[in-house]
């Protein structure tokens, strides 16, 4: 009887131990279910790249969502030197927390400046090698392992440069050529004047052969830089200056008085074509917002529109001012706001205010192609004509638009009929011009011995291998 006692409650125990084992067991599993998970991490650079120079910019990204990481390392390696940029521990969960993952989900890391800190750069093949792993249980508890190498080349030398026009008289707020050669590793060339960049094109012949058309923009100081770059796919940067002279110019001023009638013209009209423009409870406040905000913003989009001009010369010979115009306003006019006898705003008036009788035809300055034909914020009904390597026309304020977007035009074609849409008080013709969407005097393309000397002969000469100008 007590055996059979004891054997019965031998057996009771065993299949209990056995319970809370396998319960011990799968709720253990259960709780650090998260810890066992085969995503390794993963390595993200900001941006393509084959070649790269001496102070590249480039970094990286090493992320793991899961269990987060533990060790990550990356190292240069070019002929047989191997040499660490960056390598990190991070600590994962207590032994107490065993269930909980790891705190760094991921790590950036500045390569360009870490090869530019450690490492001497020479030209020719090397690699980057990526290494990371994470606090999973996989693998041993050595966590999930992710192993990159990235191949590519150190191209430490600028592509060559040399500027062949070699006279360059410019006038302040007008436009300029300059002809120069490049080697074809160049991926961007050009010139830089101030804070602008102009592209330069395939000049003809030579294929190494470019031309830039550049504006010394109004408003820069009479000392801005001018020069001539080339830069490769690496980064690698050539600079060649050219000679020049500026002549500054002093544009006028002109005080603009605003009367009550002029803005119960003007604001509605702009104000329900522009959703950007809240109503400011005022006329005179709305004014000053459309007047600066969205005079701005008009700007800009003409910039942007003008990245879309052709990569080459879609007009022929001079550009026509309106016919029988009468100029009423000039470019680049300093322009103070008058209301009530106090000074409210001040802006530049950057194109030509051209009048003639009311509803006049319109017509295009040279052949292109119509980039934009609808109302167009302070200019009104307005129509922009791309002419190719970044030049662009500006119709504005007019009464009807004859013309779509994508159409071709050609020098003289009718696009629309002078108005006083937007900000206008008479019917006239607001008439702009604009080089990759800085504004330029019009005066020189107006003028078929300006366009002879500084553009073309200086393209045809090259491109035929003459000594230019
Ligand atoms: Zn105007």
């Amino acid at each position: 009887m007590n055996r059979s006692t004891e054997t019965s409650r031998g057996i009771g125990l065993l299949p209990v131990l056995l319970l809370l084992l396998i319960f011990l067991l799968i709720s253990g599993f259960a709780v650090s279910f998260r810890r066992w998970e085969g995503q390794p991490p993963t390595v993200r650079f900001d941006r393509d790249f084959k070649s790269l120079g001496r102070k590249p910019a480039l970094s990286l990204v090493i992320e793991d969502a899961g269990n987060g990481l533990s060790r990550v390392s990356v190292a240069l390696k070019q002929k047989d030197q191997a040499v660490p940029l960056a390598e990190e521990s991070y600590p994962g969960p207590s032994i107490v927390t065993f269930w909980q993952t790891g705190n760094q989900k991921a790590t950036a890391v500045d390569v360009g400046k870490l090869i530019a800190e450690k490492y001497k750069v020479q030209d020719g093949p090397a690699s980057l090698v990526i290494s990371a792993s994470d606090h999973s249980w996989r693998g041993f508890f050595g966590g999930n392992q992710t192993q990159q190498q990235r191949d590519f080349v150190f191209d430490i030398y600028p592509p060559r440069l040399e500027v062949l026009s070699s006279q360059h008289y410019i006038n302040q707020g007008g436009s300029e050529c300059v002809v120069y050669r490049v080697s074809a590793d160049a991926e961007i060339s050009g010139v830089q004047a101030g804070p602008n960049f102009f592209p330069g094109y395939p000049a003809g012949g030579d294929p190494n052969l470019r031309f830039a058309l550049f504006a010394f923009a109004y408003n820069i100081p009479e000392n801005s830089s001018l020069k001539a770059m080339a830069r490769d796919g690496a980064g690698n940067e050539a600079v060649a200056g050219f000679w020049n002279k500026v002549f500054p110019k002093k544009f006028r001023s002109r005080q603009i008085p605003l009367d009550d009638g002029f803005l119960q013209k003007v604001v509605p009209d702009v104000m329900s074509h522009s959703p950007a423009i809240q109503d400011q409870g005022e006329l005179i406040k709305t004014f000053l917002e459309i007047n600066s905000k969205l005079r701005r913003a008009n700007h800009d989009q003409i910039a942007e529109l003008s990245k879309k001009s052709a990569p080459r010369f879609l007009w022929d010979g001079a550009f026509l001012q309106l016919s029988n115009s009468q100029v009423e306003s000039l470019f680049a006019d300093h322009r103070t706001y008058l209301y009530q006898g106090k000074e409210v705003d001040r802006q530049d008036h950057i194109g030509f205010d051209l009048s003639v009788t009311q509803q006049y035809p319109i017509e295009a300055a040279n052949d292109g192609v119509v980039l934009l034909a609808d109302y167009f914020g302070i200019y009104g009904n307005t129509v922009l004509i791309d002419h190719g390597c970044g030049l662009v026309s500006l119709y504005g304020h007019l009464s009807s638009i004859a013309v779509q977007t994508g159409q071709q035009v050609t020098k003289k074609d009718v696009i629309g009929r002078s108005g006083a849409t937007g900000l206008a008080g008479g019917d006239h013709l607001h008439f702009g011009f604009f080089l990759h969407g800085v504004p330029v005097n019009p005066t020189e393309w107006w003028d078929a011995k300006w366009i002879k000397d500084h553009v073309l002969d200086r393209m045809k000469g090259a491109s035929q291998g003459l000594k230019i100008n």
